[in-house]
């Protein structure tokens, strides 16, 4: 009997040691992108995103295996020029079963850096979790001198094990700097140092594998975030119109013909619309087709109700959110309601 108490304690004592000296478990899933592109030599620019696969991507930072215990998988291998939909629904569901039922501490998403902001944004709609998402991309293919790719990698996956990262929302790891998925905005067509958080800055940053983080998000997030995509196989259909002087209104006008749900204008200034423009959207809301102002400018809020009388003609102001991702609130908000003030309050909150 002493004998089997003395085993039981040495294998409980054992298990502790184990799981203390336990690392975080981390899944990355890789979406493609320049991460995981190639050029035709390594100081070319021209390259083809999307080539190399996540084992590459793994075998390019053995160092991240300090960090945590990692493993993989594939989801798609594209430019995130074609990230849609699907693949947002996709991955949305896949993080959610990860984090919430297969008992993974954390998540790194590879990816493109086109779209990274909108997907960044979805997925801070529609994860359930405060566990760390992370999405990490690169501006030079895999294979370019100095790729910035693997030391992106290794500072999202340092992000995903920190409890710092915890309830902060989904971030980007890009350049050694965290910024959050509501504010991130890719600023330069070819710059390593291109993602920016707009006027509240970057989040955080990492540095020698440790994440430290500045400030915290505070509109509404993940676990806090009413938009549910668990059961959906597609989305409202949302367009964007951009704004310009002497705009022409046939842009608006395919979208209200071909019956999207919804059109965000990348209006000019204060989300302003070309007159011309204008009567169609007047017309659009009245038919139900829910109109967001947003603005082409790249940084200050599209009021409500400033130089367009919004309550007279039931026009949702997006206020920060710029056109790209006012498209995917008003994607979600639509998931839930066609009232434009409900839609509003939406647009308040996240
Ligand atoms: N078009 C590529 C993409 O978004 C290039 C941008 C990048 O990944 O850096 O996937």
């Amino acid at each position: 009997m002493k004998q089997l108490k003395s085993i039981l304690l040495v294998a409980t004592a054992l298990l502790v040691t184990v799981s203390l000296n336990a690392k975080p478990k981390i899944r990355i899933i890789a979406t493609g992108g320049t991460i995981a592109g190639v050029s035709t030599t390594s100081a070319s620019s021209a390259y083809t995103a999307g080539q190399v696969g996540i084992q590459t991507l793994l075998d390019a930072v053995p160092q991240i295996l300090n960090l945590a215990d990692i493993s993989g998988e594939q989801l798609v291998n594209i430019g995130s020029q074609d990230m849609n939909d699907e693949v947002w629904l996709k991955l949305s569901k896949r993080v959610n079963e990860l984090l919430n039922k297969e008992g993974y501490d954390g998540v790194v998403i590879t990816h493109g850096t086109d779209t990274m902001e909108e997907t960044a944004y979805f997925l801070n709609l529609t994860v359930k979790s405060d566990k760390p998402v992370i999405l990490a991309g690169s501006m030079r293919p895999s294979n370019a001198i100095s790729a910035d790719g693997p030391a992106n990698l290794y500072n999202a996956v340092a992000a995903a094990v920190s409890p710092n990262c915890k309830g902060m929302g989904v971030l980007c790891c890009m350049n050694n700097q965290l910024l959050d998925a509501k504010t991130v905005i890719k600023t330069h067509t070819i710059d390593c140092d291109t993602f920016e958080g707009g006027p509240s800055g970057i989040i955080g940053y990492v540095y020698n594998g440790e994440a430290h983080l500045l400030q915290s998000p505070i509109n509404r997030h993940t676990k806090n975030s009413v938009f549910d995509v668990s059961k959906l196989e597609e989305l409202p259909k949302v367009g964007i119109v951009y704004g310009y002087a002497n705009a022409s209104p046939l842009p608006m006008k395919a979208f209200v013909d071909a019956k999207f749900d919804g059109i965000v204008l990348a209006g000019v200034g204060d989300g302003n619309f070309y007159k011309d423009v204008f009567e169609v959207a007047v017309e659009a809301q009245k038919e139900g087709i829910q109109i967001v102002r947003s603005s082409r400018c790249p940084t200050g809020p599209t009021c409500l109700n400033s130089e367009v009388d919004d309550e007279k003609y039931h026009f949702v102001a997006a206020l920060d959110l710029n056109p790209q991702k006012a498209r995917v609130l008003l994607m979600l908000a639509l998931t839930k309601t066609r009232d434009w003030q409900e839609i509003q309050k939406f647009f308040m909150e996240y």
